[in-house]
């Protein structure tokens, strides 16, 4: 009835009077989350500094300092590219020669090969382009942009042409328009455990910066910049039952999957240039005809991304703490947060510190962190193999959003960088592991907390998680889902395993599958190892299906009887998996009683007898239900008993005493 319902949702807003309402998410952003935090959260006050992270950036770095890689092999390295790329930053284009070998994992002999051409995403017809409408967390291609990508010669390293071969392929819409997956047939099988070189000559026109790379006048950012081999799946990796590779278009919200292996990269830029890259360098900087070839090296990742601009403002500081051996943290920074740079400095180490210290060890010796110009907006928020982009920098006084855009993208350092998920298929177990990263690094660093309850009624559209992310309704409900909806069920979880046997799952499965291609079904075991118990339901409901949860308080009878009152609380589980949650009652004396049920069944009665009437009774008063996004019918207060006892329509459920007992008072 109306008049109950807006009881409920008055009995609701007094109980969210608690919660702090300013919060407001930014999901047209796919793979950034934007939040505008409440003003409190926002003051002058020295930033806490982790005892580890205490430092000062040295005066005057220089960027282009050589390293030398190390003998330690810590993934299969399925892959080697040696590319040469030119930036003609003129025309806006990446001239770019590359040999790259690839070893077949598995024990078949593979007889093709195929390549991601990502860039072509930008050109006319493609899924990337319909998927999107050219639109994208909240960035608009500029009209008349268009990027691309061709692959101009191709050859075995014996020299045989392989070019003619070369057909793309369509294999998740049938979108001929579509050219970022792109095939060709071996001259020779390449038998297991084998490998096959080849060369190809590629050229790609940069768009205006938009979705993650492009150009904006003399910034330039590279990533899903060269011809990529896909993913060869063994058998049993995911769940396979058989190898075979993994295709994919480049879909409007779908981030990458790539093997793990090892980059050389020299990039030629005009001397003015600076340039922030994947790994490190092996080299001084070579100076010729106004020109300047960087030589960079990384091994032991999956993907290779850099970044140029004459304008970076350069810092350094080296770090380490428990489960950091030793990095050098490299800002290159847009001149408007030149001054902010301590701030940059200070979230990276405190990050680290906390990523090393709970998951394990940061294997690499670099991390680089890119804030872009405000122009290049769309270059912002990203992940690479030891390299972030920051948000860009558009506001020289920046709330909260700059630390926790960059812990964000510093947490996929290892959901994603080393736990190398396939985004294609399974985005939340990057996207919303590393969500619920940031939430922690952000309380445990700065003292900001989120607010699930808020958070979860803000969830109005939820999806299953593992689907495919071209099969989200929209890119607000791949966000919301993959980002936020992901979280809420990490958090979920972390609540009913308690605090510490969390850490030791996520521990555990970073562990476990730091360099190697992890499934939900993966993790949902790890889950279950730890815990000794199965969770069918719980993955059933929150990752296989789109559910939230929602316990009520469906009705209250109360009867006058000849020593007091009798009531029944009707309480309903109506999504979600079971769980224990408390309730609580209370009388018009004021007295209070709290019990606990176990929520194994969808519905339960409460038979309660008292001496003043029952006047109100809530379902989860302590918000532990985070997947719980109704929370108005979580309350409800009691009718004024009727004087003349009536039979309780107890319908078909049934009064089960036994659990509660009956309480009189
Ligand atoms: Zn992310």
């Amino acid at each position: 009835m109306p008049k109950r319902r807006s009881l409920r949702m008055l009995l609701f807003v007094a109980a969210a009077a608690v919660l702090v309402i300013s919060f407001k998410f930014g999901f047209a952003d796919a793979w950034v989350d934007q939040y505008a935090l409440p003003a409190a959260a926002v003051s002058d006050e020295v930033l806490p500094v982790a005892s580890s992270a205490a430092t000062p950036p040295k005066a005057d770095p220089v960027p282009d300092v050589p390293q030398q890689s190390e003998a330690v092999v810590l993934s299969n390295r399925i892959t080697e590219y040696h590319i040469a790329v030119t930036l003609d930053e003129k025309n806006g284009k990446l001239l770019g020669e590359q040999t790259v070998t690839w070893k077949n994992p598995g024990r078949k002999a593979v007889g093709e090969l195929y390549l991601h051409l990502y860039p072509n995403a930008f050109s006319p017809g493609s899924t990337f382009l319909k998927e999107s409408s050219g639109q994208l967390r909240g960035d608009k291609m500029k009209p008349g942009s268009v990027g691309s990508m061709s692959i101009t010669t191709l050859t075995t390293d014996q020299g045989e042409t392989l070019l003619p071969r070369l057909h793309f392929v369509q294999p998740d819409d049938g979108n001929k328009n579509d050219r970022t997956l792109v095939t060709f047939r071996l001259p020779e099988p390449v038998k297991p455990g084998m490998s096959v070189t080849l060369r190809m000559g590629f050229t790609v026109t940069l768009p205006d910066v938009f979705a993650r790379m492009g150009k904006a006048d003399d910034f330039v950012m590279a990533g899903q910049w060269f011809p990529k081999v896909a993913v060869y799946e063994t058998a049993g990796t995911r769940g396979r039952a058989t190898e075979g590779w993994n295709l994919h278009q480049y879909h409007g919200n779908s981030e990458f999957y790539s093997d793990f292996g090892i980059y050389s990269v020299r990039i030629d830029v005009p001397e003015s240039y600076t340039i922030a890259a994947t790994g490190f360098q092996t080299k001084s900087p070579a100076l010729a005809g106004g020109r300047k070839s960087y030589q960079f090296y990384a091994d032991d990742v999956h993907d290779f991304a850099w970044s140029a601009s004459p304008n970076f403002e350069y810092v350094e500081d080296s770090f380490s703490s428990a489960g950091i051996p030793g990095v050098r943290i490299k800002l290159y920074i847009d001149p408007l947060h030149k001054e902010l740079k301590d701030r940059y400095m200070h979230a990276a180490k405190s990050a680290l510190a906390k990523l090393g210290q709970w998951y394990g060890e940061y294997p690499y010796s670099t991390l680089s962190i890119i804030v872009p110009p405000a122009n290049a907006n769309g270059a912002g928020g990203m992940e690479y193999p030891t390299l972030v982009t920051a948000a860009a920098a558009k506001d020289d006084n920046p709330g909260y959003e700059l630390e926790r855009t960059l812990l964000h993208e510093i947490a996929h350092q290892y959901w994603y960088g080393l736990v190398a998920s396939n985004e294609f298929e399974e985005a939340w177990l990057d996207e919303g592991f590393t969500s619920y990263t940031e939430d922690k690094l952000m309380s445990s660093i700065y003292g900001v907390l989120p607010n699930l309850p808020v958070e979860a009624s803000y969830m109005t559209a939820p999806e299953p998680l593992d689907q495919v992310s071209w099969r989200f309704s929209s890119s607000n409900g791949y966000a919301e889902n993959v980002y936020l909806r992901a979280k809420l069920v990490l958090s979920a979880l972390e609540r009913q395993v308690g605090d510490k046997t969390m850490s030791k799952i996520l521990r555990t499965y970073f562990q476990k599958y730091e360099f190697k291609h992890p499934s939900s079904a993966d993790f949902q075991k790890v889950v279950e190892s730890i815990t000794k118990t199965k969770w069918n339901d719980f993955f059933r409901s929150y990752v296989q299906n789109g559910e939230m949860a929602d316990f009520a308080v469906d009705s209250i009878q109360t009867q006058k009887t000849t020593d007091g009152y009798e009531s029944i609380v009707l309480l309903k589980r109506y999504g979600g998996s079971p769980q224990p949650v408390s309730i609580w009652v209370q009388f018009q004396d004021g007295k209070s009683v709290s019990k606990r049920w176990d929520g194994v069944q969808d519905h339960i009665q409460l038979q309660l007898r008292s001496s003043t009437p029952l006047t109100y009774a809530a379902i989860d008063p302590g918000n532990n239900v985070v997947l719980d996004n109704r929370r108005y019918n979580n309350y409800l207060q009691a009718e004024v008993p009727k004087e003349t006892r009536t039979r309780f329509a107890t319908g078909i459920t049934q009064i089960i005493e036994g659990l509660f007992g009956t309480m009189v008072w």
